[in-house]
Protein backbone atom coordinates (compact mmCIF):
# COMPACT_ATOMS: atom_id res chain seq x y z
CA UNK A 1 0.00 0.00 0.00
CA UNK A 2 1.09 3.43 -0.64
CA UNK A 3 0.31 6.47 0.34
CA UNK A 4 -0.40 9.76 -1.35
CA UNK A 5 -0.30 13.08 0.70
CA UNK A 6 -1.49 15.63 -1.68
CA UNK A 7 -4.09 18.51 -1.29
CA UNK A 8 -4.60 19.38 -4.65
CA UNK A 9 -6.85 17.02 -5.39
CA UNK A 10 -6.62 16.95 -9.48
CA UNK A 11 -2.83 15.79 -9.24
CA UNK A 12 -3.47 13.85 -5.87
CA UNK A 13 -6.22 12.05 -8.31
CA UNK A 14 -3.99 11.39 -11.27
CA UNK A 15 -0.99 10.01 -9.22
CA UNK A 16 -3.50 7.41 -7.12
CA UNK A 17 -5.21 6.74 -11.39
CA UNK A 18 -1.33 5.60 -12.51
CA UNK A 19 -0.34 3.89 -9.46
CA UNK A 20 -3.47 1.83 -9.30
CA UNK A 21 -2.85 1.37 -13.37
CA UNK A 22 0.52 0.28 -12.65
CA UNK A 23 -0.38 -2.16 -10.20
CA UNK A 24 0.13 -0.78 -6.87
CA UNK A 25 -2.46 0.17 -4.12
CA UNK A 26 -2.89 3.47 -3.71
CA UNK A 27 -4.50 5.49 -0.94
CA UNK A 28 -5.01 9.24 -1.50
CA UNK A 29 -4.67 11.38 1.65
CA UNK A 30 -5.57 15.58 1.53
CA UNK A 31 -3.11 16.56 4.32
CA UNK A 32 -1.05 15.22 7.69
CA UNK A 33 -4.24 14.95 9.65
CA UNK A 34 -5.41 11.94 7.35
CA UNK A 35 -2.41 10.70 7.05
CA UNK A 36 -1.74 10.17 10.71
CA UNK A 37 -5.81 9.14 11.57
CA UNK A 38 -4.61 6.30 8.54
CA UNK A 39 -1.24 5.56 10.10
CA UNK A 40 -3.18 4.06 12.84
CA UNK A 41 -4.83 2.09 10.58
CA UNK A 42 -2.16 0.38 8.71
CA UNK A 43 1.61 0.97 7.85
CA UNK A 44 2.49 1.25 4.12
CA UNK A 45 5.22 0.19 2.06
CA UNK A 46 6.17 3.96 0.64
CA UNK A 47 4.82 7.73 1.45
CA UNK A 48 4.60 10.13 -1.32
CA UNK A 49 4.61 13.35 0.70
CA UNK A 50 3.74 16.72 -0.79
CA UNK A 51 5.40 19.77 1.07
CA UNK A 52 3.24 22.68 0.30
CA UNK A 53 0.30 21.44 2.19
CA UNK A 54 -2.29 23.05 4.68
CA UNK A 55 -1.85 22.16 8.04
CA UNK A 56 1.29 21.28 8.92
CA UNK A 57 3.67 20.97 5.69
CA UNK A 58 5.41 17.87 4.34
CA UNK A 59 8.99 18.52 6.20
CA UNK A 60 7.11 18.89 9.34
CA UNK A 61 5.22 15.46 8.99
CA UNK A 62 8.86 13.89 7.37
CA UNK A 63 10.37 14.90 10.47
CA UNK A 64 7.79 13.47 13.01
CA UNK A 65 7.87 9.98 10.70
CA UNK A 66 11.20 9.72 11.20
CA UNK A 67 11.31 10.69 14.39
CA UNK A 68 8.61 7.72 15.48
CA UNK A 69 10.14 3.96 15.85
CA UNK A 70 7.19 2.72 14.24
CA UNK A 71 7.26 5.12 11.41
CA UNK A 72 10.61 5.78 11.31
CA UNK A 73 11.47 3.19 8.36
CA UNK A 74 8.44 3.69 5.78
CA UNK A 75 10.42 5.07 2.73
CA UNK A 76 9.34 8.38 2.10
CA UNK A 77 9.74 10.21 -1.83
CA UNK A 78 9.03 13.75 -1.44
CA UNK A 79 6.89 15.76 -3.70
CA UNK A 80 8.22 19.77 -3.98
CA UNK A 81 7.96 22.70 -7.06
CA UNK A 82 10.63 22.84 -9.02
CA UNK A 83 12.87 25.88 -8.77
CA UNK A 84 14.38 27.02 -5.15
CA UNK A 85 12.07 24.94 -2.99
CA UNK A 86 13.44 21.98 -4.75
CA UNK A 87 16.95 23.04 -4.08
CA UNK A 88 16.60 23.73 -0.66
CA UNK A 89 14.70 20.39 0.30
CA UNK A 90 17.19 18.31 -1.63
CA UNK A 91 20.00 20.24 -0.06
CA UNK A 92 18.67 19.38 3.56
CA UNK A 93 19.43 15.83 5.29
CA UNK A 94 15.62 14.77 6.67
CA UNK A 95 15.64 11.35 5.94
CA UNK A 96 13.60 11.64 2.78
CA UNK A 97 14.35 8.96 0.28
CA UNK A 98 14.06 10.59 -2.71
CA UNK A 99 12.74 13.49 -4.29
CA UNK A 100 10.50 14.73 -7.34
CA UNK A 101 9.80 18.23 -8.56
CA UNK A 102 6.17 18.77 -10.27
CA UNK A 103 5.38 18.95 -12.42
CA UNK A 104 6.33 15.05 -13.29
CA UNK A 105 5.23 12.48 -15.78
CA UNK A 106 3.83 9.34 -14.06
CA UNK A 107 6.20 7.15 -16.07
CA UNK A 108 9.43 9.27 -14.08
CA UNK A 109 7.06 8.66 -10.75
CA UNK A 110 6.29 4.52 -11.27
CA UNK A 111 10.33 4.60 -11.53
CA UNK A 112 11.39 6.23 -8.80
CA UNK A 113 8.58 4.56 -6.31
CA UNK A 114 10.08 0.71 -8.15
CA UNK A 115 13.85 2.32 -7.56
CA UNK A 116 13.27 3.38 -3.56
CA UNK A 117 11.46 -0.08 -2.96
CA UNK A 118 14.08 -2.15 -4.72
CA UNK A 119 17.02 -0.18 -2.54
CA UNK A 120 14.46 -1.06 0.61
CA UNK A 121 14.17 -4.13 -0.17
CA UNK A 122 17.81 -4.35 -0.35
CA UNK A 123 18.88 -3.00 2.80
CA UNK A 124 16.56 -5.63 4.85
CA UNK A 125 17.46 -8.61 2.81
CA UNK A 126 17.74 -12.06 5.23
CA UNK A 127 21.46 -12.39 4.50
CA UNK A 128 22.63 -8.92 5.64
CA UNK A 129 24.90 -9.36 8.06
CA UNK A 130 24.36 -6.02 10.96
CA UNK A 131 25.63 -4.70 13.90
CA UNK A 132 25.01 -1.56 15.45
CA UNK A 133 24.79 0.68 12.49
CA UNK A 134 26.68 -1.16 9.79
CA UNK A 135 25.32 -3.13 7.49
CA UNK A 136 26.76 -5.48 4.90
CA UNK A 137 25.06 -6.64 1.26
CA UNK A 138 26.76 -9.59 0.51
CA UNK A 139 24.73 -10.15 -2.41
CA UNK A 140 25.83 -6.34 -3.95
CA UNK A 141 29.35 -6.22 -1.69
CA UNK A 142 28.02 -3.17 -0.11
CA UNK A 143 28.86 -1.53 3.35
CA UNK A 144 26.54 1.11 4.71
CA UNK A 145 26.44 2.98 8.10
CA UNK A 146 23.73 3.87 9.01
CA UNK A 147 22.00 5.42 5.33
CA UNK A 148 25.46 6.17 3.87
CA UNK A 149 27.31 3.79 1.77
CA UNK A 150 31.15 3.46 2.18
CA UNK A 151 33.61 2.29 -0.32
CA UNK A 152 35.98 0.24 0.84
CA UNK A 153 38.68 -2.25 -1.21
CA UNK A 154 38.06 -5.52 -1.63
CA UNK A 155 40.50 -6.62 1.59
CA UNK A 156 38.59 -4.49 3.85
CA UNK A 157 35.35 -5.52 2.81
CA UNK A 158 36.33 -8.85 3.61
CA UNK A 159 38.44 -7.88 7.01
CA UNK A 160 34.63 -6.27 8.11
CA UNK A 161 32.90 -9.29 6.87
CA UNK A 162 35.18 -11.72 8.89
CA UNK A 163 34.90 -10.21 11.76
CA UNK A 164 30.92 -9.34 11.85
CA UNK A 165 30.34 -13.16 10.85
CA UNK A 166 32.22 -14.21 14.03
CA UNK A 167 31.01 -11.45 16.63
CA UNK A 168 32.58 -11.22 19.98
CA UNK A 169 35.19 -13.53 18.86
CA UNK A 170 38.69 -12.25 18.98
CA UNK A 171 40.16 -13.01 15.34
CA UNK A 172 44.28 -13.43 15.51
CA UNK A 173 46.54 -11.74 12.59
CA UNK A 174 47.44 -14.78 11.22
CA UNK A 175 43.52 -15.87 10.98
CA UNK A 176 42.73 -12.87 9.12
CA UNK A 177 45.21 -13.33 6.86
CA UNK A 178 44.68 -16.84 5.96
CA UNK A 179 40.81 -16.19 5.62
CA UNK A 180 41.15 -12.96 3.85
CA UNK A 181 44.46 -12.92 1.35
CA UNK A 182 45.01 -16.83 1.24
CA UNK A 183 46.77 -19.50 2.71
CA UNK A 184 50.00 -19.09 0.25
CA UNK A 185 49.97 -15.24 0.93
CA UNK A 186 53.32 -14.29 1.69
CA UNK A 187 52.65 -11.19 3.70
CA UNK A 188 53.61 -9.84 7.36
CA UNK A 189 50.78 -9.46 9.43
CA UNK A 190 51.79 -5.86 9.65
CA UNK A 191 49.25 -5.82 5.99
CA UNK A 192 46.55 -6.88 8.70
CA UNK A 193 47.28 -3.84 10.91
CA UNK A 194 47.50 -1.56 7.66
CA UNK A 195 44.21 -2.33 6.50
CA UNK A 196 42.72 -2.40 9.61
CA UNK A 197 43.26 1.01 10.18
CA UNK A 198 42.29 2.80 6.80
CA UNK A 199 38.60 0.38 7.22
CA UNK A 200 38.29 2.39 10.46
CA UNK A 201 39.29 5.49 9.01
CA UNK A 202 36.64 4.73 6.18
CA UNK A 203 33.66 3.52 8.76
CA UNK A 204 34.88 6.83 10.76
CA UNK A 205 32.56 7.08 14.13
CA UNK A 206 31.24 3.68 13.43
CA UNK A 207 34.73 2.39 13.45
CA UNK A 208 35.52 1.90 16.89
CA UNK A 209 33.39 -1.18 16.96
CA UNK A 210 36.86 -2.96 15.82
CA UNK A 211 38.81 -3.18 18.95
CA UNK A 212 42.16 -4.13 19.20
CA UNK A 213 43.05 -7.09 21.46
CA UNK A 214 47.09 -6.43 21.95
CA UNK A 215 49.03 -9.58 21.33
CA UNK A 216 46.19 -11.35 19.89
CA UNK A 217 44.06 -9.63 17.26
CA UNK A 218 40.78 -7.97 16.47
CA UNK A 219 37.91 -8.49 17.35
CA UNK A 220 34.14 -6.96 16.58
CA UNK A 221 31.52 -6.99 19.28
CA UNK A 222 31.19 -8.13 22.77
CA1 LIG B 1 0.29 21.01 -2.35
Amino acid sequence: MIYCVEDEKNIRELVVYALTASGFEVLGLSDGRQLWEQLKQETPELILLDIMLPGEDGLEILRKLKKETETKDIPVIMVTAKGSEYDKVVGLDNGADDYIAKPFGMMELVARIKAVMRRVDKMHAADNIVYKNIRILPQSHQVYVDQQEVTLTLKEYELLKYLMENLGMVLTRDQLLNYVWGYDFDGETRTVDVHIRTLRQKLGDAGEVIKTIRGVGYRIGD
